[in-house]
């Protein structure tokens, strides 16, 4: 069903791709230049080698945010050391989780992504003279997801869970978003000892103030689960925003559910890359559901709506799909990719994930058990491995995935079999208190 389909005769929005790696090299050569200037022949091979070789002609960048964007990015050094195990934040050192790990190797590379591109910028500018209204969505909560050394590249870790803490600038905190842990921000590196440093990424309260820097008379509300704590704020904030005194509204899905909103032209999809790069084989459906019930916010009425997706990856085949508004071309090339690296809806899949307090003991637990499967669903098994998440309230986790055939009588001895293994590693003395947990279709 196409949004038109979907919506009745509204005109649909017109979707425009902006490239950010433009944005980024320009960007990379204005610091390199400032470099020079100050002097500093500090090299920086992780940072920019493949910004230089794809260097586009430079864009028109004069926004209010060029200087500020210049100079938030720091040039990091080489991936950072794990500091020792002392029980205080950040105790696992710097790239846990994937998304880290990228950002620690390519050094500045988030710090160079724009919050606005030059394109998304000048649209802003144009519907506020129209005296309409902008909606960005971003889906990172906080001020800025990440403090991150300037100097190593190091990361504050949450001490119960395997993820990066983010910085909450309201309460001046780091939080964690799996276990609900608030630590004081960090001063000193614990991997090298040095005492800069920089935000690297932009959540929505980071982008409501930089918005409110560039639009001084713009009226900036924003809609996240920690502005809008319970019903009656987030009925005030749909209430203002639909009496026009709010102009450019920034959130979280909480902006994509339930709203309609006759005045908004315009709705900015600020980094894209972060929906589209989920490690899950659902990604692509998640991602164009997603944008499209965010496109679907602009332009319902008068059909003048547009919708700009910032992008690195302008490659990847789901934004094809959106331009076209086409969801049922988008299935057809979902539904061969699923059948063809045997997912859902073409199998049923049994996850089954191993928690315990000790790493040691729920690897080898979840290896014997997977060992004991192979011989009856060794084609169908994925795994053991650790999830992108390994840790979380300080329990270690593992998972298995069978992909099955969509017989009933497999699937009903796969069950068996599971729960038969589960017994005989929970009889075992050493594995006694692993927690196994069997999710049938889970995925
Ligand atoms: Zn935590
Ligand atoms: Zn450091």
């Amino acid at each position: 069903m196409t949004l038109a389909q979907r919506f009745g005769q509204v005109e649909l929005p017109e979707i425009l791709v902006v490239d950010t790696k433009q944005l980024r090299s320009e960007r990379y050569a204005i610091r390199k230049k400032e470099q020079r200037d100050a002097g500093q022949n500090r090299p920086d091979h992780y940072a920019g080698a493949s910004w230089l070789t794809d260097l586009q002609p430079a864009l028109p960048f004069d926004g209010p945010g060029a200087k500020d964007a210049a100079s938030q990015g720091g040039v990091q050094g080489p991936s950072p050391t794990p500091a020792d195990d002392s029980g205080k934040p950040g105790e696992r050192g710097g790239a846990a989780d994937a998304d880290s790990t990228t950002d620690a190797v390519t050094g500045a590379r988030d710090n160079g992504k724009p919050i606005l591109t030059p394109a998304l910028h000048a649209a802003i500018t144009q519907s506020l003279d129209e005296k309409k209204q902008v909606i960005l969505f971003q889906n990172r909560r906080g001020y800025s997801p990440y403090q991150v050394c300037d100097v190593c590249g190091w990361i504050p870790q949450c001490r119960n869970c395997d993820v990066s803490l983010n910085f909450h600038k309201l309460t001046n905190k780091l939080h964690c978003h799996y276990c609900g842990t608030v630590y004081p921000p960090v001063q000193t590196c614990m991997a090298c000892g040095n005492h800069r440093f920089v935000q690297r990424n932009f959540g929505t309260e980071r982008i409501e103030e930089y918005l409110e820097e560039v639009f001084p008379n713009a009226r900036v509300a924003r809609m996240d689960v920690d502005s809008v704590r319970g019903k009656s704020a987030h009925d005030t904030l749909i209430q203002q925003f639909e009496q026009q005194r709010i102009d450019i509204l920034v959130g979280t899905q909480m902006v994509v559910k339930g709203l309609d909103f006759q005045h908004v032209n315009l709705v900015g999809i600020l980094d894209a890359d972060s929906i589209l790069s989920f490690a899950d084989f659902r990604v692509n459906e998640r991602a164009f559901q997603l944008m499209e019930q965010v496109s679907g916010r602009a332009g319902r009425l008068d059909g003048k709506g547009r919708v700009l997706i910032q992008v690195a990856n302008t490659a990847h085949p789901v934004l094809g799909y959106l331009r076209a508004h086409d969801y049922a071309l988008f299935f057809q090339h979902e539904i061969a990719m699923r059948q063809a690296f045997h997912y859902p809806p073409f199998t049923r899949v049994i996850q089954v994930t191993f928690r315990h307090r000790d790493k040691e003991t729920v690897h080898s637990a979840a290896n014997f058990f997977a060992n004991n499967l192979k011989k009856d669903f060794g084609a169908y098994l994925v795994g053991p491995a650790e999830p992108v998440v390994a840790r979380v309230r300080n329990q270690y986790l593992m998972e298995l995935i069978l992909k099955l055939p969509k017989d009933g009588h497999t699937i009903n001895f796969a069950k068996h079999v599971i729960q038969q293994q589960t017994a005989i590693v929970q009889n075992d003395r050493k594995w006694k208190s692993v927690v196994i947990i069997p999710d049938v279709d889970a995925l």
